[in-house]
């Protein structure tokens, strides 16, 4: 079983989808199984959504920074 700290680690390749097919599927397990990380997920990819088809080459690393750093701060 992940940890919410390995499933933030992950998250980025996670919404890319450049992880391997277990990876994945142990993501998407503790997604489904965890409501604080299913919200981050769920935020970061509506997140990138947006600004993906706002400009080409927008990764809001910015943004993902922060909700990271305020996500991780909850875990602790
Ligand atoms: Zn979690």
């Amino acid at each position: 079983m992940l940890t919410c700290k390995q499933f933030l680690q992950e998250l980025n390749d996670y919404l890319d989808e450049t992880l391997d097919p277990k990876t994945r599927a142990e993501l998407q397990r503790h997604v489904n199984e965890c409501p604080n990380c299913w919200v981050v997920c769920d935020t970061t990819e509506k997140t990138l959504r947006i600004f993906k088809g706002m400009e080409a080459q927008a990764v809001p690393e910015d943004i993902q920074k922060r909700l990271w750093s305020s996500l991780i701060q909850c875990l602790h």
